[in-house]
């Protein structure tokens, strides 16, 4: 209910998010059209708007997460075990299920944009939110993203893009993180910006105590945060460990979704 009320406001809740959130992996929509069978559930609004949905039991016990993947860049086995540890801990959420990944074809592109992801969900997403089942969508490219050293980004209120080539980037060469790392700390991250960190507006995830990085968007300023926006880079991210660790998130990030419902 609260969820179909913000989506009136969705014009401007767009308008707002563009002028405040120029910089980052969240990437705001200008369209809202619903896709769902039967059930009422719009999963095309603007990352952030489902925060209380994904975090709270209210409307949804369950949670769904669909995987699809292009040629060549199949998930990490473990950074979907992380993931999913991941979601149990901080959503109240009574079953958190990971489906089979399944592979699409590949988009041909060397790049894709926000726009472009928004049009392979629509062609390729099979689950929707049905009563008391929440559905989250994922896909990993085989090209990168428009700015190449993204990991992942954020683009509807269910939705996150990874980008395989900035994952290959990040875990090769001298001194850089495993696979597992740079996959489960993308996932973590992108799903981060779903639960409405950091200030994401309308997201009802409110800051309990300013630690918004003010350069960097919706951001923890926290450099050892999960959400820290270095988290997200190809070319930034390894400078941040020299183990095998995966960030947490800080007392300030955990703070605020707990303050909107989650664990
Ligand atoms: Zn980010
Ligand atoms: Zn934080």
């Amino acid at each position: 209910m609260k969820t179909l009320l913000r989506s009136k406001y969705l014009g401007i809740v767009a308008l707002f998010a563009i002028l405040f959130m120029g910089y980052g992996c969240v990437n705001d929509t200008q369209s809202s059209n619903g896709g769902g069978n039967g059930f009422e559930y719009d999963h095309q609004q603007n990352p952030g708007l489902s925060a209380n949905d994904l975090l709270s039991d209210e409307s949804f016990s369950e949670l769904i997460v669909e995987i699809d993947y292009m040629p060549g860049f199949a998930p990490n086995t473990r950074a979907l075990d992380s993931l999913k540890t991941f979601l149990e801990q901080r959503l109240n959420k009574s079953t958190v299920t990971i489906l089979e990944p399944t592979q699409i074809p590949s988009g041909e592109q060397n790049s894709y944009s926000a726009n472009d992801v928004r049009n392979i969900e629509n062609e390729y997403r099979n689950n929707f939110s049905e009563e008391g089942v929440l559905s989250t969508y994922l896909v990993i490219t085989d090209g990168y993203y428009s700015q190449q050293n993204v990991l992942g980004i954020a683009y509807f209120n269910t939705s996150n893009a990874f980008f395989g080539p900035a994952y290959d980037d990040a875990s090769t060469g001298f001194g850089s993180l495993t696979r597992y790392q740079v996959e489960a700390i993308s996932l973590r991250h992108e799903f981060g910006h779903l639960f409405g960190l950091v200030n994401v507006p309308n997201s009802g995830t409110d800051m309990q105590t300013n630690h918004q990085d003010e350069q960097n968007g919706s951001h923890c300023d926290n450099e050892s945060c999960l959400m820290y926006y270095a988290m997200q880079r190809s070319d930034l991210i390894e400078q941040l460990f020299n183990d095998e660790s995966i960030p947490a998130l800080d007392a300030n990030c955990i703070a605020d979704l707990q303050a909107n419902g989650g664990k």
